[in-house]
């Protein structure tokens, strides 16, 4: 590890993601609102990403990767050159204007159009998980709200509403399946599209004390409205599940909008159809905030001594601490566990430092990992290792040969 634990969290750390995934050497903040992602972080960044490629790639949508730098031209086409006030904008050394992409819809538009002439080519869908840059005025909160962050972006193309609806549906569906592999409860909050002028607009919001919206929500279903303009009141009946209504703080971590033909106008993007004439597109469009998704999971999982990962998303399974890593015999077993381990695919961080106890024990806690387990001379002399879950208190001793047996199974 390059990437080491410190005592002191960055200086503008007031919310735990910040705190946490700078002390525990997951992120390195470069400036305000930009991070390098470290070995652990880009773990579980990679994590996360996977899990939204898989339910994306589920969908049928298909993967691209888009360009960053993207032509003065496209966004005056769609009249948002000027306007959006975080659009990052730069210019070349022949005076040529260029936006850095906070969104896609002006790449993929004309992009899709390329290549789409026939109503039977469509439905599609395509995605991307990239690097977005938007000139936020106060970048905070840690890797909540960053100037240059990961999104996935994902543009689906219809010939009619109803076609746009069932895509939307099914979208919605698999945001709320992505956020539960990753651990995270959300609310799904119907909302106003807000710089991208739609028609229906749904938020996923990650629930935790931490966010920076308002929301009433069901205790038991994902019901949500925003506290604004909430139909429904704190103390209520949920109108979906007749569980009970609260006021809550949410982080928004995935928006779908249906586009209407807001983009396909710009562009004057129609398809052959069936009729023998031409006809317009309807577009939806779909995000998740990858990189804030991270700092969601930290906000909803920590104690005061650390992050909690939950499995599906921890950069390693096993924290693998050996003490008195001095003593040749000791280091001989951890040695062995951790290579056992490697091959039967168990993903494992061996902390080998020439440390104290204390220092490994913290920093165990802080890191975060689902299990730890810890090989001493004591623990050797009872043939076994300390074996503690991130999220009990107590340990309990495990023989060394029923170690492996215990990690292929669900943890315990
Ligand atoms: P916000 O209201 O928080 O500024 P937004 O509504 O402008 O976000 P969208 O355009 O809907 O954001 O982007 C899709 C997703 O990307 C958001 O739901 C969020 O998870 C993430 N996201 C947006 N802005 C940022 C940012 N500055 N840093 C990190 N993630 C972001
Ligand atoms: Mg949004």
């Amino acid at each position: 590890m390059f990437g080491k634990t410190t005592k002191s969290a960055q200086a503008d750390a007031e919310s735990a993601n910040a705190k946490f995934l700078t002390q525990g050497g997951f992120v390195d903040q470069e400036m305000a609102g930009v991070y390098t992602w470290l070995p652990l972080g880009l773990q579980v960044l990679r994590k996360i990403e996977q899990i939204v490629r898989e339910e994306m790639n589920a969908l049928g949508a298909l993967e691209v990767f888009m360009p960053s730098l993207q032509p003065k031209e496209y966004w005056e086409k769609t009249k948002r050159w000027e306007g959006v006030d975080i659009l990052f904008k730069l210019k070349s050394q022949t005076e040529k204007d260029y936006a850095l992409g906070c969104t896609h819809e002006e790449v993929v538009t004309p992009l899709v159009q390329k290549f789409i002439q026939s109503y039977k080519e469509l439905p599609l869908a395509v995605y991307q998980i990239n690097t977005k840059f938007r000139d936020e005025l106060r970048a905070k909160s840690g890797v909540l709200r960053g100037r240059e962050f990961r999104m996935k972006d994902m543009y689906s193309f219809h010939t009619n509403q109803e076609d746009l609806n069932e895509f939307y549906q099914r979208a919605l569906q698999a945001y709320v399946k992505v956020f539960s592999r990753c651990g995270i409860n959300v609310k799904v909050v119907q909302a106003s599209g807000g710089i991208f002028t739609s028609n229906v607009s749904h938020e996923f919001q990650s629930i935790t004390s931490a966010g920076e919206d308002t929301l009433i929500a069901c205790e038991t279903c994902t019901f949500g409205q925003n506290l604004e303009i909430a139909t429904v009141k704190e103390g209520g009946a949920c109108p979906e599940c007749g569980g009970n209504l609260v006021k809550t703080k949410g982080i928004e971590v995935g928006n779908i909008f249906d586009l209407g033909t807001k983009y396909t106008d710009a562009f004057e993007f129609s398809v052959n159809n069936a009729e023998g004439s031409t006809q317009r597109l309807l577009m939806g469009c779909y995000g998740i905030g990858t990189s804030r998704l991270v700092g969601a999971i930290v906000e909803t999982f920590h104690d005061d001594k650390g992050i909690i990962w939950p499995e599906s998303v921890a950069p390693y399974r096993v924290h693998l601490a050996v003490l008195a890593s001095k003593d040749a015999q000791v280091m001989q077993e951890a040695e062995r566990l951790y290579a056992e381990m490697q091959q039967a695919g168990i993903e494992v961080l061996f902390d080998d430092r020439d440390e104290s106890a204390g220092r490994k024990f913290t920093d165990a806690d802080l890191i975060g990992l689902p299990v730890r387990i810890v090989l001493s001379g004591r623990t050797l002399e009872k043939s076994g290792v300390e074996w503690k879950l991130r999220t009990s208190a107590e340990s309990e001793m495990v023989a060394l040969d029923a170690v492996m047996a215990k990690l292929t199974n669900p943890l315990t």
